[in-house]
């Protein structure tokens, strides 16, 4: 039974089915039954129900139940980090030492930062007026998730909208709802109260439009793919109740931008890490690396021969460095990128193959370095989403920077260089909403994560993150007791009191 409403567990009342899958062997793991548009508006309506108790506990009454919830989650660790890897593929080492701690980790976070809602100073700003702000709860809030992280990207939708007193129904990827589960049932262990935070597991175009669309649904969140959160937009523009607050967090396409006076052992090592993690289904990976002149033969040498030290593996094993991509569609997907780039002359300087032998069975791809592209080509522009890099030359700092702007996407870029006026520049200039400096992949709870252009807006983590979930209301009190206040004057000619001309 695989959705969660109202603090129960029942099965979908879609005639579909989807079976998730092991893509490290295609076996299913779990056959789970749809929601349709009615489980939609039950786990709305429960969310609706639950709405007044929760905005209107104390924040720390929801801090209490949110630290309970980081020790809930602690004891099922493993079984979360088992699970993810089960149905996304990711070698266990990450899940068990980036997805889980990193999640926990969040949710500690936010069962402080519950009690720590922020805005400007009361006070006289008009000397007739006292002023002050609320910050209130804005409603449900209906949430989409992805795949490629799901456990930790369901926490960054889920954990500022309830610490903020919001109610939640959470829609995660078909191909891995199981993490979300396991999360919102050590919610409901930890003391939250049925309806705050539900799960539907159904299709995007049949579950997750009916959430976006639903007329009591006040605020949708999304995290996905520029192409849906366009189309996400749209229904939260012309929907019954619409339009609605709308937060999306999109794709990326990172720069990784190495100046001639980097060190470059870092810079190599800094590429392959950041381009491999998750294979290369992270939306701040590190994806087209342009490299000064005079590092770039020195940078292309180091990165194959790190690269070829890359472990393929079954995801269970420890000594997994990188696991299956989540499906064969999406292993399809990355090869076609590589395929037609090599059709138009580019240089595959390592892998761009399927591996062969036991891995042919699941949706494996190599760790793939391309050299020799144009700038404009789809697989300098386009998110490929797999574990592919590619590297460009350029000669001067405007134009690496140019280029590392060149790009419809501003969700992450790196910057490597050992010159502290170089990089306050390249801090600057780079149009994405999260620049490192000599490394590239690290987040951390109390910084904000979203992007520019079409990356989306909003932030997820952070304190900043109570701006998209709380409606921010100005209170304006007369301090004077006069009938007529001296702005009337704008209204009427006399500001006499009536019967005094
Ligand atoms: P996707 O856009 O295909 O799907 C995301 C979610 O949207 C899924 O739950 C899906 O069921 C749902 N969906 C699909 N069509 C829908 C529709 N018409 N209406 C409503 N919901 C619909 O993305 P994906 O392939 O699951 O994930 C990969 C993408 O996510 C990449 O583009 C990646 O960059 C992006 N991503 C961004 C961030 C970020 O923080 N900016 C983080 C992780 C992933």
């Amino acid at each position: 039974m695989h959705q969660l409403i109202a603090g129960r567990r029942r099965d979908g009342s879609s005639a579909e089915s989807f079976d998730v899958t092991d893509p490290s062997t295609g076996e299913t793991v779990e056959r789970v039954r749809l929601a349709d548009a009615s489980d939609v508006d039950a786990a709305v309506h429960a969310a609706r129900e639950a709405f007044s108790g929760w905005s209107g506990a104390t924040p720390a009454q929801r801090s209490a139940v949110m630290t309970r919830w980081a020790l809930e989650l602690e004891a099922r660790a493993d079984e979360l980090a088992h699970t993810e890897t089960r149905q996304t593929g990711k070698p266990i080492r990450l899940s068990t030492g980036f997805d889980v701690p990193g999640t926990i980790d969040n949710v500690s976070f936010f069962a402080g930062a519950a009690r720590h809602l922020e805005g400007k100073a009361a006070g006289e700003y008009s000397a007739d007026h006292t002023s002050y702000v609320r910050r209130e709860s804005i409603g449900v809030v209906g949430s989409i998730a992805p795949w490629n992280y799901p456990l930790q990207m369901a926490a960054w939708k889920v954990l500022p909208a309830v610490a903020a007193g919001n109610t939640i129904v959470l829609k995660p990827a078909e191909l891995t709802p199981l993490t979300s589960l396991i999360f919102a049932e050590a919610a409901l262990a930890a003391g939250m109260p049925p309806g705050v935070f539900n799960v539907v597991c159904g299709a995007g175009r049949v579950a997750g439009e009916a959430l976006m669309a639903h007329p009591d649904v006040d605020m949708v969140s999304f995290t996905g793919s520029s192409g849906v959160g366009r189309r996400v937009m749209e229904v939260a523009a012309t929907s019954a109740g619409g339009p609605k607050r709308v937060h999306l967090e999109l794709g990326g396409k990172a720069p990784f931008l190495v100046f001639d006076d980097a060190d470059i052992d870092a810079a190599v090592h800094g590429a392959v890490a950041g381009a491999l993690i998750n294979a290369g289904q992270d939306c701040t990976a590190a994806t087209r690396a342009y490299v000064q002149r005079p590092l770039y033969d020195a940078f292309v040498a180091g990165v194959a021969d790190v690269m070829g030290t890359v472990v393929l593996g079954e995801p269970l094993d420890e000594r997994t460095d990188q696991g299956p991509l989540v499906s064969r569609t999406q292993q399809e997907r990355v090869a076609g990128f590589v395929d037609r780039a090599r059709a138009e002359g580019a240089k595959v300087v390592r892998g761009g193959t399927v591996p062969g032998g036991v891995l042919a069975r699941g949706a494996y791809y190599e760790p793939t370095l391309v050299v020799d592209v144009a700038q404009q080509s789809e697989i300098v522009q386009d998110e490929v989403f797999g574990p592919v890099l590619v590297v460009l030359p350029f000669d001067g700092d405007d134009e690496g920077l140019r280029l590392a702007n060149d790009s419809p996407f501003g969700l992450a870029a790196s910057a490597w260089t050992r010159d502290v006026v170089r990089s306050l520049r390249a801090t600057r200039e780079l149009r994405a909403g999260c620049v490192w400096v000599n490394d590239h992949i690290p987040i951390i709870s109390e910084m904000p994560h979203g992007g520019y252009k079409s990356s989306g807006f909003g932030k997820d983590m952070s304190s900043y993150s109570f701006d998209e979930y709380t409606l921010v209301k100005h209170v304006m009190y007369d301090r004077t007791g006069a009938a007529q206040k001296d702005w009337h004057r704008t209204v009427f000619t006399s500001t006499d009191a009536p019967g005094e001309a």
